[in-house]
């Protein structure tokens, strides 16, 4: 397709999924700018967005399904053959050691989401639930807390960062990171208006932080001290919002007692932050009319993931910022990221992990856990894994460890549209086509009052050899015997002839054949999907979420214009997504409204957690962290830069800048190392070690390093080999490190040392 108009897509690259338009010529994406059109974006886009055509074009795009052969070469097999193959021998392990031998890794990224739905269907075949997914190396302690605070772990809190009198940010650099709406804008405009506050904490000064009123440059890893110090302040001071607690909470009395006996002096000593500043943002939150904190991986995979995770709220929640106008409130899930998952003790129908006895939080299991789950002779270790969308043995802590146990699996399936450092271990590589070949959406709708979602068309035509994830996972569950090889002829009349009547043949056709449900997704797919035009028949399940969606909150979904109750106001929301390639709005809510998304069954918010009541005050004996003495330097690994993303670029030509991803540290520790501006070093962790080229940085604390996530993968040297661009991070750090509830890792506290090269 060559096409000098401008096509409506996403930006793929991060979970803000802007509006972008392109242009295309020749199978590339030529040009591109922000879409005015999308309903949240209205333009805004960052530098990161106009190098797409990378990751649709590269050299290590995959074009026909893989075979191993014994000595390690691949061959190149039909479709047919994978599938089947792949089916018996997934069968064949599920038969000779059961549901908990098989797991899947991923199903989805930033912007591929719909496949996500289809894997689920092969978790269901198998019969386990063993779902990992970068997801619970990252979020899972922030999960855990919301359930116990309100009552399921899939309530789900935003930001209200736009309104907000005083914005906190925690732990991320959002100029870089986004994670907000139009990031460098909002940050802009709160730094301009003398209204309002913006407070950073973070051990570097970010360009976030550069613009804030207030920068508390923390040591790295003390986040628990530093905000249990300033919510003591706050009920020292009787700051807590009285008439807030009374209407709404549970638990307070217990929480300021808790709060009370912590020693403020000494944890902002051990923060090393002043005593003063402490107080001065502590009253600052407290006494703002609206305050809204912003959070991400800098707080959550530092030490005390979760009580971190814990703490963060109880600083919007003591002081009763919450579900108002500029306050953190909850949101609605169109199609929900996280379910919930009862604690084991509680939970029947829960599991943990076989090996390590990890718990499942939000139906999902840590990655971090994986090898070990593998690499074991415990007689029900995993055997069998798929891995979708995901370059695992970059991505997971250690990835030494990962390469041994992938290596030790009866069937690695992997699932990509590159052959990635995973896909060079699997036993079948079935290749998936671009996120610009088929009909994609991201479930990222994570916003507060209006929800906007975007089904987005393909720009280009499948790569040869290539199929859409939805179809790899059809043919797989055909071929396991769990759907029809015919499909569902008369349903699918049915959608072609009326579909007023469909939801109810539908409906009839789940009731007569049970062992349907699980693969809804599937039935659709071939009755309601064959009926839509363009090819779109993926996108079914986006019909069945408009319909639940449009049931749940009919009025919010009506603010947004359109009419008509039940079925029909789910269809015009369906029928809305479809004819709007720049994406639409899909509901506007209340804050009245929201209380009804707490699943406590008194309503209320119930801050008293003993686990996190007992984490807090265990900080008080807590000594300084080990292997300091080794390892004398803080790494804090997944830095956010201009030039990285996940692991979805290959070719390193996408980078404009810092194409090694240089290791930034302190120009006076370089100084004491005999370190200068661009030279080589090895930095050493207990490990494993890596060279790095060194970039001198103030804004990083002395005894701190920096080196960014992204990086570290190979791609073709232009002389016949492979050349590995940048820090492979994961060879440095450590599965064992992490928090003791979720196994989250602590990414951003790793102990290094740094020799010249
Ligand atoms: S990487 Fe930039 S352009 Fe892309 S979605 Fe994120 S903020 Fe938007």
């Amino acid at each position: 397709m060559s096409s000098s108009k401008w096509l409506p897509t996403a930006c793929i690259l991060c979970s803000r999924n802007c509006g972008i338009e392109v242009q295309v010529d020749g199978g590339h994406i030529t040009r591109v700018r922000g879409d005015r059109a999308h309903p949240l974006s209205e333009g805004y886009l960052c530098q990161k967005a106009a190098r797409l055509d990378y990751y649709q074009n590269h050299a290590d795009r995959l074009a026909s399904p893989l075979r191993r052969r014994v000595d390690g070469s691949y061959e190149e097999v039909s479709w047919e053959v994978a599938i089947a193959e792949v089916a018996e021998r997934l069968r064949d392990i599920r038969a000779r050691h059961g549901a908990r031998a098989c797991a899947l890794y991923g199903g989805g990224g930033q912007g591929n989401h719909l496949g996500g739905i289809y894997a689920r269907g092969l978790v269901q075949a198998l019969g386990t639930r063993f779902h990992y997914t970068a997801m619970a190396q990252e979020k899972t302690g922030d999960f855990w807390v919301n359930g116990r605070l309100f009552g399921r772990q899939s309530c789900h809190l935003t930001e209200g960062v736009e309104h907000a009198e005083v914005v906190v940010v925690i732990g991320t650099n959002p100029w870089q990171a986004h994670g907000i709406r139009n990031a460098r804008e909002t940050l802009r405009a709160i730094s301009r208006d003398p209204a309002r506050t913006l407070v950073v904490i973070d051990p570097r000064r970010t360009e976030t932080a550069a613009l804030a009123n207030l920068h508390l440059q923390l040591r790295p890893g003390t986040d628990a001290f530093l905000l249990a110090a300033m919510l003591s302040v706050m009920v020292r001071e009787g700051l807590e919002d009285r008439s807030f607690h009374q209407a709404r909470t549970c638990g307070f009395e217990s929480v300021r007692a808790a709060l009370a006996e912590v020693p403020v002096e000494q944890f902002a000593s051990r923060a090393g932050i002043a005593t003063e500043e402490v107080v001065k943002v502590a009253r600052l939150i407290a006494r703002a009319k609206s305050a809204s904190v912003r959070v991400d991986l800098g707080l959550q995979q530092s030490l005390h993931s979760t009580l971190n995770s814990y703490l963060e709220k109880l600083l919007f929640l003591v002081p009763g910022h919450f579900n108002r106008r500029g306050c953190n409130t909850f949101h609605t899930f169109f199609v929900p990221l996280v379910g919930h998952s009862d604690d084991p003790a509680a939970g029947k129908e829960s599991w943990t992990t076989t090996v390590t006895g990890v718990r499942e939080i939000g139906k999902l299991f840590p990655p971090n856990v994986l090898p070990a789950e593998i690499a074991t002779e415990h007689s029900g270790r995993l055997r069998a894994l798929v891995v979708d969308s995901a370059n695992v043995v970059l991505t997971g802590a250690d990835t030494q460890a990962y390469r041994a146990a992938l290596s030790k699996l009866e069937l690695l399936v992997v699932i990509d549209v590159a052959l990635t450092e995973t896909a060079r271990m699997a036993h079948y590589v079935l290749p998936a086509s671009s996120q610009f070949e088929k009909w994609e959406t991201s479930f990222f709708q994570l916003e507060f009052p209006t929800q906007v979602a975007q089904l987005r068309r393909p720009l280009f035509g499948a790569h040869p050899g290539t199929l859409p994830e939805p179809e790899i996972y059809r043919r797989l569950l055909v071929a396991m015997g769990k759907l029809p090889r015919g499909g569902f002829p008369l349903l699918r009349g049915v959608a072609r002839l009326s579909r007023r009547l469909f939801p109810a043949a539908l409906a009839a056709t789940l009731k007569l054949r049970p062992r349907l449900g699980p693969y809804a997704a599937f039935v659709l797919y071939d009755t309601l999907g064959r009926v839509l035009p363009e090819g779109a028949a993926a996108t079914t399940p986006l019909w069945a979420a408009a319909q639940q969606y449009a049931s749940r909150h009919a009025e919010a979904v009506r603010r947004t214009g359109l009419s008509g109750n039940g079925a029909q106001l789910g269809e015009a929301l369906f029928a809305r997504l479809l004819g709007s390639p720049s994406g639409a709005r899909i509901s506007t809510h209340e804050h009245g409204e929201m209380w009804r998304v707490i699943r406590h069954a008194d309503g209320r918010i119930h801050l008293d957690v003993p686990e996190m009541l007992d984490a807090l005050r265990a900080l008080r004996s807590e000594p300084e962290p080990a292997n300091a003495a080794a390892f004398p330097l803080t790494l804090i690994a997944g830095d956010r830069r201009s030039y990285n993303a996940n692991q979805i670029f290959r070719d390193p030509r996408w980078r404009k800048t810092d194409g090694d991803g240089a290791l930034r540290i302190h120009p006076e520790d370089a100084r004491q190392l005999g370190l200068a501006e661009g030279a080589t070093a090895v930095c050493e962790s207990s490990r494993g070690q890596i060279p790095v080229r060194v970039a001198l940085d103030d804004t990083l604390l002395r005894g701190v390093v920096s080196l960014p996530h992204g990086y570290g993968n190979d791609y073709p040297d232009g002389n016949a080999g492979r050349r590995a661009a940048g820090p492979m991070l994961n060879l440095l750090t450590d599965a064992a490190h992490c928090d003791p509830l979720t196994a989250t890792p602590y990414h951003k506290n790793v102990r290094v040392r740094l020799r010249p090269r």
